[in-house]
């Protein structure tokens, strides 16, 4: 059995959902999971419903609207596969969404979040599953929030294995068709409710499938023709890695390479799964394969050098936290910063430790930012003091300074042998 997993771009229109189609049918009567994230932009446009949902107060006009217009760009894609004859499906789930929207049961944020932006996997799932049945590509639709169960974390579901794996197990057995369509992103809580896994995160669920249902490979097809050296909207001379161990690829996506979400490759390296990441729109190419080091990676005949390589981050806040009796840092206090940086889920991209401040650059994320100083707040004290900072992160090579970062300053400079990451503000 393999496991697929589409993203957004390869689900964004009708003709993306018909290319969907035709691979799926060019692999003939090989068993598939197919894992399929919400079509194009639609997490953006749901998380722009949830904020104004929570600005709103009483009257939610401008959170529905929002979700009128999101409503009809699906109807769109949806008339043009079904020719008109609309599942319902697909009117079910907004309809659904749109109850939640009118009676405003105000409970935590981010629980409502998780609610709202969950949808986007729901409609998506039921669009392809139903055209794929009506195409003669029979399929169960899977429901992923009833088989991959999280803590209450919301916006970021911590998984628990023990009982994702039997119940995954489960369902799939459960599932008389080859070909089984589910939601990328989504999780549940063991009460029920809809978690979300962190933005990007369906490549993780691809992963979690493929572990739990011990697949024979992971193929993640993309609009890139597989891992780059960089991202090549960012760097045009970027080039095509063919192979990487697993070591190699987290090491990129810990730096934060977006081309894999960067929890998806520890459950594949524990398995020995092999992962494949290629283009959707130019099935000639193999793409880069992802695997254990004695299958030949690197640059010289199988030694495991890794390959020069280049991420840039944008969005980055740096935080500096100070104590609040003014006392130089202990080694215990910063074991305390970062336990305190785990427990709410902030990563930190950098760090700089000087006598009587520690500086961290994590993801602007001003609600993680809120849950640390909580935690924090009787001894220390967290001031932001930069939110717009870059990190540029290159290996082993010479780069000219792309034009994007040309207007920002130099902060912090750290060369490691041949990894060198710079700050910019
Ligand atoms: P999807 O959500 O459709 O699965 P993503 O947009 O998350 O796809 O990932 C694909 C995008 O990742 C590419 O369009 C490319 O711009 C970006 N990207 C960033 N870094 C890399 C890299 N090193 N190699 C390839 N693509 C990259
Ligand atoms: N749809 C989600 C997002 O845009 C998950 C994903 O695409 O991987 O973040
Ligand atoms: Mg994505």
């Amino acid at each position: 059995m393999k496991v697929f997993k589409f993203g957004g771009a390869s689900v964004k229109d009708a003709s993306a959902v018909k290319n969907v189609s035709n691979i799926i049918s060019s692999f003939g009567n090989e068993q598939l999971v197919v894992v399929v994230s919400a079509m194009g932009k639609t997490t953006n446009a749901l998380e722009e419903i949830w904020k104004a949902f929570l600005k709103e107060g009483k009257d939610s006009l401008e959170a529905l609207r929002l979700l009128e217009k999101l409503k009809l760009e699906h109807l769109d894609i949806a008339s043009e596969l079904f020719e008109g004859n609309l599942p319902d499906s697909i009117l079910e789930e907004f309809a659904h969404l749109r109850s939640f929207i009118a009676s405003r049961k105000v409970l935590n944020e981010q629980f409502i979040y998780d609610q709202i932006v969950s949808k986007g996997e729901m409609i998506s799932t039921k669009i392809v599953s139903e055209y794929l049945n009506r195409n003669e590509l029979l399929n169960n639709w899977l429901d992923v929030r009833d088989c991959i169960f999280t803590n209450r974390n919301f916006r970021e579901g911590i998984v628990d294995w023990d009982r994702t794996e039997k119940q995954l197990s489960a369902a799939y057995k459960n599932c008389e068709k080859d070909i089984v369509i589910t939601q990328g992103f989504l999780g549940g809580t063991a009460e029920g409710m809809t978690t979300t896994l962190g933005r990007e995160g369906s490549d993780y669920s691809a992963a979690i499938f493929a572990y739990c249902l011990n697949a024979e490979d992971l193929t993640i097809w993309k609009d890139v023709p597989g891992v780059l050296s960089a991202d090549p909207r960012k760097f045009t001379r970027a080039q095509l890695i063919n192979k990487l161990s697993y070591q190699q690829a987290m090491q990129m996506t810990y730096h934060g390479a977006k081309v894999i979400h960067h929890k998806t490759i520890k459950p594949l390296f524990e398995k020995a799964i092999p992962l494949i990441v290629r283009s959707f729109s130019d099935l000639e190419k193999p793409g880069t394969v992802i695997c254990p080091k004695s299958k030949g990676t690197g640059r010289k005949n199988g030694n495991s050098e890794m390959p020069p390589f280049i991420v840039h981050l944008n969005g980055l806040a740096m935080l500096r936290i100070t104590r609040k009796n003014a006392l130089p840092f202990s080694e215990n206090d910063l074991a305390s910063i970062y336990v305190a940086m785990g427990n709410t889920y902030n990563h930190a991209h950098f760090s700089l430790r000087e006598a009587d401040a520690f500086l961290l650059l994590v993801d602007y994320q001003e609600f993680r930012i809120q849950s640390l100083s909580q935690v924090l707040e009787e001894h220390f004290v967290i001031q932001v003091i930069e939110r717009d900072c870059d990190l540029l992160t290159v290996h082993d090579q010479d780069i000219v300074l792309p034009d994007f970062l040309a207007s920002k300053r130099q902060w912090m400079n750290l060369k490691t042998g041949k990894l060198e990451q710079t700050v910019f503000y």
